[in-house]
C-alpha cells in the first residue's frame, strides 16, 4: 500500500526535497567488472514504510559479497526475499546498487522514526537484498541503521559496519560470546587479515580472549598490531600441523572455508562447549542452484548432519551468518569510542574510480577494508 504512495505522501516528514533522481554506480545485469554503469539517473530512494530513512552516503565501504553480488552470486535467494510473492519479473532487481557499508547523515525520516533525526550521522550495514551504498542516498529501516562513533571519519566508519556485524552475529549470537565471559577462553580466527579477520581480532582481544591466527607470513605484524597473541603463517606449509601442537581452543571463526572444515574442528576442547562457527557455507549456492525450496532443504540437511555428526564427538559446529543489527553497531560504537577497536581502511577510492575498486577487492589478499569516498 505505502510504496504506491508518491515520496512527498504522508509517511514522510516535512522537508522532503522531492528529488526524483541520483548519482550512482549501478548494474543492469550480472556479469565481471563492465557491467559496473555510472549514472546521474538512478531512482532517489521512496521511503515506503514509516520506520525508514533515508541517508546521504558520505563513504561507502566495498566486501567480498559486493564481487560476488555483480556476478550473479545469490540471485535466487534474493529475488525471494526482494519479491517474497513473485509477482515481479525475473531481472526486476535491475539497475542494481552495489555496496553494504554506509556511513552518512540522516536526510529525512519516516513519520514512526523516534531515535534519529535529520543530520544525524550514521552508519549502517545493508543487508544484500536492498539497494547499496554506491551511491549519493540510500534508504534503510532505522532498525538497521546507528549513530557513527564521532572519533571517526566516514571513509573510516564505512570500514566498519558489514564485517562487525557479520563478526558480532557469528561471534555472540552464533558463538556465545559476550564481554564478560571471554577472559581465560581462547579464540582461533583462521584468516585474521581480511576484512572480518581484522575486527573480530580486535574485538575478542577487547573483552579479554587469547587470540590466535592464521594469515600470509607478511600479515603477521599487521596482525600482532591489532591484538593477536599468537600468529601462525600458512603459506609456510599445512596449518594443522603447528595449530595442532597449541593448547585446544574454546571457539574457532573460519574466514577461509574450503578443507578447514575436515581438521579444525579437532582442535577444539572437547565436551565444554566448544563451537567452531564458519562464515563460508553453501547457503546462497545451494538456492541459487536448486531453486529457493530444494536449496533451503538441501541446506538444513546439510548443516543437521554436520553439526550431529560433530555433537557426537563434544564440539558444536556452526554456520554464520551476516544481519543487519543498529543496536549491535551501537555496541560496537562504543568499543570505537573507547579505543578498543580502531577502523583498517586499507585503501580509498574516488567515486568516480568505483570499477578500481572492485578490481582491488577482486584480487583478493586484503589487509582490511576498501573504501570508497561518495561526497
Ligand atoms: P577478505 O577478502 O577481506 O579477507 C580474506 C583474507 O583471508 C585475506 O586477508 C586473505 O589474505 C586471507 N586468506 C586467504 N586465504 C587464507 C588462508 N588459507 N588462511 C588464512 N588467511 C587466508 O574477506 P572478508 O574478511 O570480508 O570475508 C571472509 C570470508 O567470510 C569470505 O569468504 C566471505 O565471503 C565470508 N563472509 C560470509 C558472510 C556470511 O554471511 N556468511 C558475511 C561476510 C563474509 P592473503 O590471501 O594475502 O593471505
Amino acid at each position: 500500500v505505502h510504496s504506491s504512495l508518491p515520496r512527498c505522501g504522508r509517511l514522510l516528514s516535512t522537508s522532503s526535497r522531492c528529488r526524483t533522481v541520483m548519482p550512482a554506480w549501478v548494474i543492469d545485469k550480472y556479469g565481471s567488472n563492465e557491467v559496473l554503469r555510472f549514472t546521474k539517473n538512478a531512482s532517489f530512494p521512496i521511503i515506503n514504510y514509516p520506520n525508514e530513512v533515508i541517508v546521504k552516503v558520505f563513504a561507502a565501504g566495498l566486501n567480498p559479497i559486493d564481487v560476488a553480488m555483480r556476478g550473479g552470486y545469490g540471485a535466487a535467494t534474493l529475488s525471494m526475499k526482494r519479491d517474497p510473492l513473485n509477482i515481479k519479473q525475473s531481472g526486476s532487481e535491475f539497475p542494481l546498487v552495489l555496496g553494504r557499508d554506509v556511513s552518512g547523515v540522516i536526510m529525512e525520516c519516516g513519520l514512526d522514526v523516534k531515535y534519529f533525526r535529520e543530520r544525524d550521522e550514521v552508519w549502517a550495514a545493508i543487508p544484500p537484498w536492498k539497494q547499496g551504498s554506491l551511491a549519493e542516498f540510500v534508504v534503510l529501516s532505522a532498525n538497521e541503521v546507528s549513530h557513527k562513533p564521532k572519533c571517526l571519519s566516514h571513509i573510516e566508519a564505512a570500514a566498519i559496519p558489514y564485517v562487525a556485524t557479520t563478526a558480532w552475529s557469528a561471534l555472540v549470537n552464533t558463538g556465545g560470546l559476550r564481554k564478560d565471559n571471554c577472559a581465560n577462553k581462547r579464540i582461533l580466527i583462521l584468516g585474521g587479515s581480511g576484512g572480518v579477520g581484522t575486527f573480530a581480532v580486535q574485538m575478542v582481544k577487547a573483552w579479554g580472549a587469547h587470540v590466535t591466527v592464521t594469515c600470509s607470513q607478511n600479515a603477521e605484524r599487521f596482525l600482532r598490531g591489532l591484538g593477536a597473541d599468537h600468529v601462525v603463517d600458512y603459506t609456510a606449509g599445512p596449518v594443522e600441523e603447528p595449530l595442532s601442537a597449541l593448547e585446544k581452543f574454546d571457539l574457532i571463526l573460519d574466514n577461509v572455508g574450503g578443507d578447514t572444515e575436515r581438521w579444525a574442528l579437532k582442535l577444539l576442547k572437547p565436551w565444554s562447549g566448544s563451537k567452531y562457527v564458519t562464515l563460508v557455507t553453501p547457503f546462497m549456492q545451494n538456492t541459487d542452484r536448486l531453486g529457493v525450496a530444494d536449496g533451503m532443504m538441501q541446506t538444513a540437511a546439510t548443516v543437521a548432519s554436520k553439526a550431529l555428526k560433530h555433537l557426537m564427538k563434544g564440539v558444536h559446529y556452526r554456520w554464520g551468518f551476516f544481519a543487519p543489527s543498529g543496536s549491535a553497531l551501537d555496541e560496537i560504537r562504543d568499543m570505537v569510542d573507547a579505543k578498543q577497536i580502531r577502523p583498517v581502511v586499507e585503501e580509498t577510492f574516488s567515486f568516480s574510480h568505483v570499477p578500481q575498486a572492485f578490481e582491488k577487492v577482486e584480487k583478493g589478499h586484503a589487509r582490511g577494508k576498501t573504501v570508497v569516498q561518495i561526497s
